[in-house]
């Protein structure tokens, strides 16, 4: 029995079916991510878990319970939303211990308590303080304390750091790996951000319409995404798509371009009906090349350690990653080439992963 199973979890509200079938089984310990766009039922599936909102089909075990029905307060689960209201007519450490004295935890246990987390959230010299007198993240950090405070079975996590600046929020990432890293207490953790999902999961279930996509580790989405879907969704820039039809049994084209294979590629085409495909190529898969595909360079975005250069060829815009900078000018002729053994094949139709 893992540490969270949700079966079959469906969720409708007025016959409009949010979630539709939802199986993910987390195991004890486990960073889970729900990364997904906005809208694909994230906070919903979330919401389930929590027991404040419950499927209309389907279970949720915790451990060896079955929670599906339980009210929020018999479940141990600790949460930290968006946004995170804290009493304001308390301090940072009577907001800390709230949780516990509702529980009627002796007082010298709930001390200790407060002392511990603030410790670890680096935040000892606020204890006294109103949240009036604290900054953003600090608030976020008691956000926090107040859910560690206790030594739930589950933390589940709702995008808490969607409203912080972005460099509050790469520190605040780090502390939250930090933490899990020292607590091993099973997480969910809901992003829209691939970044942030990418950084801190275990394990990363990816959403769309109410579906799992994929459910893998960051390498299994990343090195093998299920669908072109996942594929688009995970990574920046986004992966190239050329749409292409097949010659003969194993061969493609686009555009009277011959797209290289290797031969396990050929080999999955064997056994693969279709005519329409779609090639995939990460932009760091490319690379600038004295031959190979023609085009012209369009557009230069640097960031600094790297640079994206967008190049107009036959077979469309493509996007490719360049360590350092970019020497060629706006305009000129180039030539771009790549490993067959980078790129990833989708069917055309389907739009699944062929290998
Ligand atoms: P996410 O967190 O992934 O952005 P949500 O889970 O909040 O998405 O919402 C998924 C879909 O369910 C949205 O289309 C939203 O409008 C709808 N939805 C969420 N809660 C309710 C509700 N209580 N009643 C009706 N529709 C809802
Ligand atoms: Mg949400």
């Amino acid at each position: 029995m893992g540490a969270l199973s949700i079966r079959q979890v469906r969720k409708a509200y007025h016959s409009v079916e949010i979630l539709k079938g939802i199986d993910l089984e987390v195991d004890a310990g486990e960073f889970l991510i729900l990364v997904g766009p906005s809208g694909c039922g994230k906070s919903t599936l979330l919401a389930m878990i929590a027991g404040l909102d419950h499927p209309t089909l389907g279970s949720i075990h915790i451990g060896d319970h079955d929670v599906t029905h339980a009210l929020p307060k018999d479940r141990d689960i600790a949460m930290v939303f968006q946004s995170y209201a804290l009493y304001p007519n308390m301090t940072v450490a009577e907001n800390i211990g709230f949780a516990l004295e509702m529980r009627k935890v002796p007082k010298a246990e709930r001390e200790a308590a407060i002392a511990r987390v603030a410790k670890m959230l680096q935040i000892e010299h606020l204890l006294e303080r109103k949240p009036a007198a604290l900054s953003g993240g600090q608030r976020q950090r008691v956000a926090m304390g107040r859910a560690l405070a206790r030594n739930p079975k589950l933390f589940l996590f709702d995008e808490p750091l969607s409203n912080l600046d972005a460099k509050l929020r790469v520190e605040m990432r780090a502390e939250i790996k930090l933490l899990h890293q020292r607590t091993r207490t099973t997480t969910v953790y809901v992003t829209h951000d691939q970044v942030e999902a990418m950084t801190l999961g275990d394990r990363i279930a990816v959403m769309k319409d109410g579906q799992v996509q994929q459910f893998g580790t960051p390498d299994d989405i990343y090195s093998r995404p299920a669908n072109r879907f996942v594929a688009e969704f995970i990574g920046s820039p986004a992966m190239n798509f050329i749409e292409c039809s097949r010659e003969g049994i194993d061969q493609l084209q686009a555009h009277g371009v011959r797209l290289s294979l290797t031969p396990a590629h050929r080999q999955s085409l064997q056994s693969f009906s279709g005519h329409a495909l779609v090639y995939g190529l990460r932009p760091e898969a490319l690379r600038f090349a004295d031959q190979g595909l023609p085009g012209e360079l369009w557009m230069v975005e640097p960031t600094g350690p790297e640079t994206y250069a967008l190049v107009d060829t036959p077979l469309g815009r493509l996007t490719v990653r360049v360590p350092g900078q970019v020497h060629q000018r706006i305009g000129e002729r180039v030539h771009l080439d790549w490993s067959a053994e980078q790129c990833h094949l989708f069917d055309g139709m389907t739009q699944q992963r062929i290998a």
